[in-house]
């Protein structure tokens, strides 16, 4: 997620809080301390309201952190790459690369998010048993914890996609039909449904006079109905992408350069003459980098003569497909990382160069021609 602050590492998966994160926690705090706890467990001190929102509003985004790392160690285990785990306004995510294989295993990863944070209710319960007077800011901060985690765990499961509950409702849909377009297709649907629903619900109570609460209830539907929107267009998308194969549109005679030429030659040869954005740079035939139009950019106009292309080319990471893979892997590491190109390799050498460019003008042309 653009914007956000990496914290630390769990088990190599990257820990990040993005800048809404903070809004959320100062909102948490500030109606825990004014509203939940003064109107359930009066007679406390201000500074115990204040001090115990801050308590209770930290271990919230803790047990939050805790759901999605329950998704994530699913997912590790079952081969999947996890990126990151990134808290925002919303609660968190869980950036894991790819897709479950079986529904079985989709139905775990998504299940278990759910389930930590009901286990997490029933054991701040527990606690709350063994904290003595439970009018105390202790016994008090426990009953919350259960409450919020209960709640977490059972809107979690409402079976609307891209909720854990729509994924389970998914991954059921994708064991009975074996389709898994198809399955998102009706999840998501059921998805916006909820979310036009939640809108509803907050626009009500808007309206019954809770403006904070019903604006917050509309504004998660609002999010969850964009978020329903963007996987379906992604199924549709891959359905566009089924059985064309990077070879199929790639520039296979793209436009090399050495490492020794300059920035200029390149802007002046190939950027702007053969409207390329990306040349790979290749020494004695070999690969050695790709010069982008954004690496450019970034070197003042003045240096561009004097500054060779092995100055400013990216080495590593080099992003790469294969000629076999099929476009809509292509098109979800572009996606993913955020670039224009990315090198097609074969056996390790340069077998040509694939841009979002490409991928798009595909996309027209196959809608203009009405292929589907
Ligand atoms: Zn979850």
């Amino acid at each position: 997620m653009k914007g956000s602050l990496g914290l630390l590492r769990i088990a190599g998966i990257r820990i990040g809080i993005h800048y809404t994160w903070l809004l959320a926690f100062v909102l948490i705090t500030w109606s825990l301390a004014q509203g939940f706890f003064p109107r359930f467990f009066p007679g406390w001190s201000q500074t115990e309201y204040w001090i115990t929102g801050v308590i209770a509003a930290l271990t919230l985004f803790l047990s939050v952190l805790i759901h999605e790392l329950a998704h994530s160690f699913v997912a590790k285990a079952s081969g999947l790459p996890v990126e990151n785990i990134t808290l925002f306004i919303f609660g968190g995510v869980s950036n894991i690369g790819g897709e479950m294989k079986k529904p079985r295993a989709e139905f775990v990863m998504a299940v278990i998010g759910p389930v930590s944070s009901l286990v997490l209710a029933a054991i701040f319960w527990g606690l709350r048993q063994f904290a003595g007077d439970s009018t105390s800011p202790l016994a008090a901060t426990f009953t919350y914890l259960a409450l919020v985690n209960a709640l977490l765990g059972a809107f979690n499961l409402l079976p609307g996609f891209p909720l854990d509950g729509g994924r389970v409702l998914r991954s059921i849909l994708w064991g009975i039909t074996r389709n898994i377009r198809k399955a998102t297709n009706i999840a998501a649907t059921v998805g916006q449904i909820l979310a036009f629903g939640l809108i509803g619900f907050g626009v009500f109570q808007f309206l019954q006079g809770d403006f904070l609460g019903g604006l917050w209830v509309a504004f998660i539907g609002w999010f969850l109905n964009g978020a329903a929107d963007a996987s379906r267009q992604e199924v549709t998308l891959q359905e566009h992408f089924r059985g064309v194969r990077v070879k199929d549109i790639m520039d296979a005679t793209p436009e090399t350069v050495t490492p020794e030429v300059t920035v200029a030659d390149v802007v002046k040869n190939i950027f702007l003459r053969r409207g390329r954005r990306a040349a790979p740079v290749c020494r004695d035939g070999r690969l050695a980098g790709i010069v982008t139009l954004t690496d450019v950019k970034e070197l003042p106009q003045q240096d561009w003569a004097t500054t060779a292309v092995s100055e400013i080319m990216a080495t590593q990471p080099l992003y790469s497909v294969r000629p076999e893979d099929d476009l809509g892997s292509a098109f979800r590491l572009l996606a993913q990382y955020g670039i224009n190109q990315v090198l097609v390799l074969q056996d390790g050498k340069l077998a040509g160069l694939l841009s979002r460019a490409d991928v798009i003008q595909h996309l027209q042309l196959s809608q203009e021609i009405g292929m589907s």
